[in-house]
């Protein structure tokens, strides 16, 4: 293997980051779990799984590592952020817990649990700009929506609008910054790891 095959890690403090793992190696790259600021330090990418933002915020704070995260964002490492993930990337949230951090980097207001009770977990197909093939099949299990985004954030997809309901932006990036309300890992389609994997290796050059 050479040594410049970018090396990324999974945030493992708490959410689906076994099925990150996995999908991660099938988009062929280097992928390990990430617990510790030493841990964090030597990768070059992460990825922000689904769970439970606001246990996940608690634990981030617990183990000390809300601050390197929040550095090596600033210095432009790449993250994708899946569901509970892309809370965490957010710059503000609605519906959060008072206490609750976030990561921040994406210039977006993420709305959490807002598809509401009826729907808190669906799946529809998703187009997904930049994706080639069939739309992508979008689980979404409490998922949070992009209620705004800033000017330099390039919406990915939005969910359709349907039954009387807005369309709503579900998928964005922001320079090296990826995120989706839905959970790509979950469906065996690993084309979003790999739009992913592809970025950490252009940012890598
Ligand atoms: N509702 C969760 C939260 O607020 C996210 C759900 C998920 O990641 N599947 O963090």
């Amino acid at each position: 293997m050479s040594s410049s095959t970018p090396v990324i890690g999974v945030l493992a403090l708490q959410g689906d980051v076994r099925e990150h793992l996995v999908a991660l190696a099938e988009a062929d790259a280097l992928a390990r779990p990430v617990r510790r600021p030493e841990e964090l330090a030597e990768v070059d990418a992460l990825v922000i799984p689904g769970g439970e933002s606001t246990t996940m915020s608690n634990l981030a704070l617990a183990f000390g590592m809300m601050a390197p995260l929040r550095e090596r964002v600033a210095a432009g490492m790449p993250v994708y952020g899946s569901c509970a993930g892309m809370i965490m990337l957010a710059e503000k949230i609605l519906d959060g817990r008072d206490d609750q951090q976030t990561v921040g980097g994406i210039d977006m207001t993420v709305r959490r649990n807002a598809f509401g009770r009826q729907n808190e977990s669906f799946e529809s197909a998703i187009e997904f700009r930049g994706l080639e093939g069939d739309p992508v099949h979008g689980v979404f299990i409490r998922a949070p929506w992009v209620e705004s985004v800033g000017a330099g954030v390039e919406v990915l997809a939005e969910l359709p609008a349907a039954d009387g309901a807005e369309s709503r932006i579900v998928a964005v990036r922001q320079g090296n910054l990826l995120a989706t309300s839905f959970h790509p890992e979950l469906t065996g389609d690993h084309r979003v790891h790999a739009y992913f994997v592809q970025l950490v290796a252009a940012a890598a050059r």
